[in-house]
């Protein structure tokens, strides 16, 4: 099958539209068997009665994609990135061995995924390396797992796709997919970090960013006041109220981690 003719099932769980730029392509796996119909059995799930409370964009098996939520739209995938990741679900398990994942299924599997990851790293100009906790937690953008973004956020206790996945092997596979529309990470200029979406900002401060700050924590419930731009007493209450009820140093100042817990929120 080609990637360009994807068939689309919607998941009933997602969040509408998205406010942030594709920063990072998150991989993970089904925990089902791999069966030819793996992707389509999960895809039927996630938009069926007993959906459960999360979703993938993508759902990938051995000889076939499945679209459940579109790329504009947010998936219920990894708390944390989901605001700026696409999520992409492999059959097979996080505990597969080496040896798991390169039988001749896991090879289709991840010969299909890498051609479709290398269509959407060409698509947002995403780098093609693999992200650390502490890589994801400083903005950068790339492909990563979902155990990274559990690691790096601590929104999420998932493990996936296990410490087994062929992470080299994966990303060449990316690279080969992409012919000569591949360019070397340290080439990427300016774009291997997402532009400031989560400026530290702290009482004093005033702009867009400002409001913009305003705004997110009164659609999570913690009410700054106005959303005047003005970072003043009012909202470094909320800052505050929004950090402690993340597990978050509560010191007022909104930094990656706090934006990042109320854009995950
Ligand atoms: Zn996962």
């Amino acid at each position: 099958m080609s990637v360009t003719t994807v068939p689309f099932v919607q998941a009933r769980n997602y969040t509408g539209g998205r406010a942030n730029a594709i920063d990072v392509l998150v991989i993970h796996t089904m925990e089902s068997p791999e069966k030819p119909d793996t992707a389509e059995s999960v895809a039927a799930w996630f938009a069926g009665s007993t959906a459960p409370q999360a979703s993938a964009h993508y759902c990938i098996d051995g000889n076939s994609i499945v679209q459940c939520v579109r790329d504009e739209d947010v998936a219920w995938h990894a708390p944390g990135a989901n605001h700026n990741g696409l999520g992409f679900e492999h059959a097979g398990r996080a505990a597969q061995t080496a040896h798991d994942w390169s039988d001749d299924y896991s090879l289709a599997c991840l010969e299909l995924s890498a051609e479709l990851v290398a269509r959407k790293c060409e698509e947002h100009h995403i780098p093609v390396v693999w992200l650390q906790s502490a890589d994801l937690r400083a903005g950068r953008r790339g492909i990563t797992g979902h155990v990274q973004v559990s690691d790096a956020f601590k929104r999420s206790d998932h493990r996936d796709p296990g410490t087994s996945f062929p992470v080299q092997r994966y990303l060449a596979l990316v690279r080969a997919s992409m012919g000569t529309a591949w360019v070397p990470p340290a080439e990427h200029r300016g774009k291997d970090k997402a532009p400031s979406q989560d400026p530290t900002l702290k009482q004093g401060a005033n702009g867009y960013q400002v409001t913009r700050l305003q705004r997110l924590l009164a659609q999570r419930g913690f009410d700054p006041g106005a959303a005047d731009g003005d970072f003043g007493p009012g909202t470094l209450r909320a800052v505050q109220a929004a950090q402690t009820a993340h597990g978050l140093d509560a010191d007022g100042i909104a930094g990656p981690l706090t934006w990042h817990a109320l854009l995950a929120g």
